[in-house]
């Protein structure tokens, strides 16, 4: 059985050596060695000032709005997880769709200006696998307007643009560090923004509002345990080849993927880190009969994104007609760190004679 992804495991030795440095320190989560450890070498490897380590990707974004005190019209991708839209509606902001390119299949600025209205409080959008569009001119609109941005970069783990760390733009960027990610801590995220009383206020709002034994703010726990901290070294020092082979892998499908199946145009301004191989298909129809001709041989893409956010059921519906579109056509082909040459060859084939 193929799934779209399998989470990397190191070797069990590795790990066992460090649950050993646990049972010796005694200390299992509230900012333990390991969790200290873990945000100073995240930090130095991704080149960001402020790095907080918390205990999943939507607890992220949730801590991000609440830090901001969002309130009201917040202007967001209507391709993304589900997660980006409901830790709107969680913090009691009320999601506005802004469409997406058909190039990037990402909330740009002109999209962002077409709902901007004076009642958006903020932005929150995705650099949809790890690609990005105009951040630079996206910037620039939050200054015009005074709006802050927050960053969706659940995907974007190590993902460069313009030479700096894409967590390095916007307000505060988010990543997930969940079992699915390309680098992962079993369950996992994080917050990083450049703002230092931001920095402050979000590292208390982590922590049920504390500072020292004082209570300051309405907080929640969003800490993360030494356990999983444990697993991120770890596989910190695995992730280059992580990346390496699924870049091999990325390139291996681009060069056997017939050329009528569209790609994404990856933004050429970007350092891609290969976390997801999304293809777009001419029609949900030819979609639905590849899928179907891999499923008969156990192999699973993923229809990721479907549907479109600004379809969720709870929601009243707005029309995004460009991400309505994508989202019918799109899927991720399987990636790991371990998928085969003959898996992939195998995978194309099939696509292929499918057509
Ligand atoms: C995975 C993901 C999340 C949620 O992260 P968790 O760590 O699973 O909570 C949020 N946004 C996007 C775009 C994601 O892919």
């Amino acid at each position: 059985m193929l799934h779209v992804t399998k989470s990397f495991l190191p070797d069990i030795k590795e790990y066992i050596s460090l649950l050993e440095e646990i049972w010796t320190n005694g200390q299992l989560t509230n900012d333990g060695p390991l969790v200290i450890e873990l945000e100073r070498k995240l930090a130095e490897y991704l080149e960001v000032e402020h790095f907080l380590y918390v205990s999943n990707g939507t607890i992220a974004l949730q801590l991000a709005i609440n830090a901001l005190e969002l309130a009201g019209d917040v202007i967001t991708t209507p391709f993304s997880y589900c997660a980006t839209t409901t830790s709107l509606i969680w913090e009691k902001c009320n999601p506005i769709f802004a469409d997406i390119s058909p190039i990037s299949l990402t909330s740009e600025r002109v999209q962002i200006e077409r709902v901007l209205t004076t009642d958006s409080k903020g932005i929150l959008t995705t650099h949809v696998y790890g690609n990005c569009a105009d951040l630079l001119d996206q910037e620039q609109l939050a200054a015009d307007y005074q709006i802050p941005i927050i960053y969706d970069g659940a995907h974007a783990f190590g993902v460069r643009h313009q030479g700096k760390s894409i967590f390095n733009y916007g307000t505060i960027s988010t990543c997930s560090f969940h079992a699915t990610k390309i680098f992962h801590t079993i369950e996992g995220g994080a917050l990083i923004t450049r703002d230092s009383n931001l920095a402050e206020k979000l590292r208390g709002i982590r922590s049920f509002g504390h500072k020292g034994d004082d209570y300051f703010a309405a907080g929640i726990n969003g800490k993360n345990s030494e356990f999983h901290a444990a697993m991120g070294l770890i596989n910190l020092k695995h992730f280059p080849q992580i990346k390496a082979h699924r870049q091999l892998a990325s390139e291996l499908y681009e060069l056997r993927l017939p050329a009528e199946i569209q790609r994404i145009a990856w933004n050429s301004e970007n350092d891609r880190n290969y976390s997801y191989f999304p293809v777009i298909f001419s029609s949900e129809e030819t979609l639905l009969k590849v899928l179907r001709a891999l499923n008969a041989v156990q192999i699973f893409p993923r229809r990721y994104f479907y549907p479109a956010l600004n379809e969720l059921p709870y929601l009243t519906y707005q029309a995004c007609p460009v991400a309505e579109d994508i989202a019918k056509r799109i899927v991720c082909l399987p990636l790991s760190a371990e998928i085969s040459t003959v898996d992939i060859e195998r995978i194309c084939s099939i696509i292929s004679s499918t057509l």
